[in-house]
């Protein structure tokens, strides 16, 4: 199948008042045509910082510092604002957690889905309404042609994250990064969401990034999926693989962590200490601190990240040298 995105060894750095840190060091990783990613960590891996890259809307003091991002063979990283701006909400949706990024609260969503089509597009007003109604359809809300005349605040939180999705859907897009969509939902409603974003990207032949804390949410939506720690990606694999099999000692702490069923609530085994913040990264393994199974050559040598073809797995490990390649 055809490449839809690749990243090829992305930095993204920060230029703090006591020097430049790096927030994502040597990223790589591709997604086929309508191919389903996932991006996972705790928060501060770099999750969100490797997404908004992707559309160059990471804020000041961030910039992409080297790298490539090539969406349809077009590297992302070298476009001026105008282009990449008829790329992004065009070509490439974003989806955030807060619904009230994207919602103005004192227009109706009719005005603001009209305003966005005809942003991206050269349609008339009664065509864009049109479309409009359509994706409402799409995402299940009833009596769209009504609904459009509503303020957001006249919706519930899932709606809302409904409308997003319509929104996000409005232009036809390749590819939509969704940034902790459902996190602010309850889990019943989240799952409903998941699904349905999971259907439209079947049905339109989307691809989706989705990045997530939450393993759960990953294994339903995603084929595939990669770990981030401390800015980089320490496993990449197939999902349900990952899941049922955690190689990398973090990934392995996080599977770990997991409620054991929907009942039980509270994480079982948290991986003790917390991801180093940006500019204290440890040497070596930068997650040595916290690792059970470290050895010495991890507090010297930072491991790279490695396809072990038997795996079916790139792992960024020392545990995995020649052991298994
Ligand atoms: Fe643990 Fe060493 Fe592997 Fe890092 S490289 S995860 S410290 S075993
Ligand atoms: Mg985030």
């Amino acid at each position: 199948s055809e490449k839809l995105l690749e990243i090829k060894n992305l930095v993204v750095n920060f230029k703090m008042r006591s020097g430049e840190v790096t927030a994502i060091n040597d990223v790589s990783f591709s997604l086929l045509k309508g191919e389903k990613f996932g991006l996972v960590g705790e928060s501060g891996a770099g999750k969100s910082v490797t997404g908004f890259s992707i559309i160059n809307l990471i804020s000041k003091p961030g910039y992409i510092k080297s790298g490539e991002i090539l969406f349809k063979n077009k590297d992302l990283a070298k476009l001026d604002y105008e282009s990449i701006r008829k790329i992004r909400g065009n070509r490439i949706s974003m989806i955030f957690q807060d619904p009230m990024m994207t919602l103005n609260p004192v227009l109706t969503i009719g005005t603001q889905m009209m305003e966005t089509l005809m942003a991206h597009k050269n349609i008339s007003k009664v065509e864009a309404r049109k479309i409009a109604v359509e994706k409402l359809k799409k995402v299940h809300i009833p009596s769209p042609e009504k609904r459009l005349e509503q303020y957001p605040h006249e919706f519930s939180g899932g709606m809302r994250q409904r409308i997003i999705i319509a929104i996000s859907l409005l232009t036809d897009p390749e590819l939509i990064i969704a940034d902790e969509p459902t996190t602010a939902l309850d889990v019943t409603i989240q799952a409903e969401i998941m699904e349905l974003l999971l259907q439209l990207c079947d049905s339109m032949g989307m691809g989706l990034i989705l990045i997530t804390h939450d393993l759960a949410v990953v294994s339903q939506v995603t084929d595939r999926m990669a770990v981030m720690y401390a800015g980089k990606i320490i496993e990449e694999g197939n999902t349900l693989e990952i899941i049922e099999n955690p190689k990398h000692p973090y990934t392995e702490g996080l599977i770990a962590a997991l409620p054991e069923s929907a009942d039980t609530k509270e994480k079982l085994n948290q991986i003790p200490g917390n991801m180093p913040g940006l500019g204290k990264i440890p040497e070596g393994c930068s997650f040595h601190p916290r690792c059970t199974k470290m050895m010495d050559i991890c507090l010297t040598d930072e491991p790279e990240l490695k396809e072990y073809k038997k795996l079916h797995r790139k792992i960024s490990c020392h545990l995995y040298n020649e052991k298994e390649q």
